[in-house]
């Protein structure tokens, strides 16, 4: 490397640790920014000899990151930056504390995935969905798969390993000459009625989906999953043993194999590494309290909202719900998402706008019971399990209570 990014690499790593020291968070943030104003190509310098696979879209990243480090793990030592900091600064943090290895993952947010791109010129992208999130700040969904197409029809060198589920992710990816397909299902349609590419509609039939006036349809994948297992590209089943709930977790364990796929894992390989990843940052954490079983589900978005209640016990159920910085300050995605699964369940309200939720649930026929605080909740359930779906902040508020698990 140059000495000035080898400058800007020690001052990052210094920075960060200084941040750690004062109990200021992970200072991946941080450490990444004083790095960078030393050396705006540090990424790149950073990036260099490394074997490269990016992951972007609305939700699963933090998973997804996470099981395709432990599948490339099986080729040797991965830098990722696994604790969701997935802007440059993050990941210039992340490959500048991992010192040199072969190869990184790193979970990209949607908005930046173009200019990380262009730094780290990766091996593989991975593209899992899109869909409506924080209102008030993300872009359209349709803009957000014009910006993914453009900067991918600009480096056809790159694979792509696509969600072919998700018609504005098929579109996405469909000017890239290089392609491998997964099928990890879709439960949220509701942003993707109408074809990015003409505007007709789109009709769903079976799992299969098409455009009524273009050739947009869904490709057929090379990764499937397929009862609790998937299908590879050689046409075998792989039973997947994991310890992360739900069939999203199982479409995320696909995309995982599928990527490290392309670096040259084998299912077979990469599997046993799979089912030891437990929780990521907290997500879906277990936690024995009072008696209680509680269980750490985050959703932040319409499409996560459909994915948790489908993950969820049939149990007393707190839901919490804030409206500060990171989780976006419009509340009004809530009106989006159908809360009637949870009906039949004993539902716990919670969260700076617990009343944002209350008129909702209300309107949705959803009997519910307001409490002040997470010690409240634990009271008012019986011993056994109790869900906790929050949204991002009210996660992290929840996590803090019970001594930041992870
Ligand atoms: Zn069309």
């Amino acid at each position: 490397m140059p000495l000035r990014a080898i400058v800007a690499t020690t001052a990052s790593k210094t920075a960060a640790a200084l941040s750690r020291a004062a109990g200021r968070g992970d200072g991946s943030v941080i450490g990444g920014w004083i790095g960078l104003k030393i050396d705006p190509d540090l990424l790149a310098h950073l990036s260099s000899g490394r074997a490269v696979a990016l992951v972007s879209g609305t939700n699963g990243k933090t998973t997804t990151t996470r099981l395709t480090a432990a599948a490339v793990g099986v080729l040797g030592r991965v830098a990722t930056n696994s604790y969701g900091a997935n802007m440059p600064t993050g990941h210039t943090s992340a490959l500048a504390k991992e010192g040199h290895t072969p190869f990184a993952v790193l979970e990209v947010d949607e908005h930046y995935l173009a200019q990380v791109i262009n730094s780290t010129r990766p091996k593989v992208v991975a593209l899992l969905n899109l869909s409506r999130d924080q209102l008030d700040r993300a872009k359209e969904v349709a803009m957000m798969a014009q910006l993914w197409r453009t900067a991918l029809a600009g480096h056809p060198e790159i694979r792509v390993v696509a969600n072919a589920d998700d018609p504005m992710v098929v579109w996405a990816a469909g000017a890239s000459p290089q392609t491998t397909w997964f099928s990890a299902g879709q439960r949220w349609h509701d942003d993707s009625f109408v074809c990015p590419e003409s505007g007709h509609p789109i009709e769903r039939a079976n799992g299969d989906w098409w455009c009524t006036g273009c050739p947009l349809r869904r490709p057929a994948p090379q990764w499937v999953v397929e009862e609790d297992g998937v299908i590879d590209p050689r046409g075998d089943w792989h039973l997947v043993k994991l310890q992360l709930p739900g069939k999203v977790n199982l479409g995320n364990a696909a995309t995982a194999l599928a990527v490290a796929g392309e670096f040259g894992v084998r299912p077979i390989e990469a599997l046993p590494r799979l089912s030891r990843v437990t929780s990521i940052a907290g997500r879906y954490a277990q936690v024995d309290r009072d008696g209680r079983n509680i269980r750490l589900l985050l959703a932040k978005n319409p499409a996560s909202w459909l994915e948790a209640f489908d993950m969820a016990d049939q149990a007393p159920t707190l839901l919490s719900i804030n409206a500060r910085d990171p989780d976006g300050l419009d509340t009004s995605w809530l009106w989006d998402v159908d809360f009637s699964p949870l009906r039949g369940r004993p539902v716990l309200i919670t969260g700076d706008r617990a009343y944002d939720l209350a008129v909702r649930l209300q309107v949705n026929q959803v009997p519910f019971q307001h409490v002040q605080t997470f010690d409240d909740a634990l009271a008012q359930v019986p011993p056994g399990r109790l869900e906790v779906i929050a949204n991002y902040t009210a996660f992290q508020d929840i996590r803090a209570e019970l001594d930041r698990v992870n």
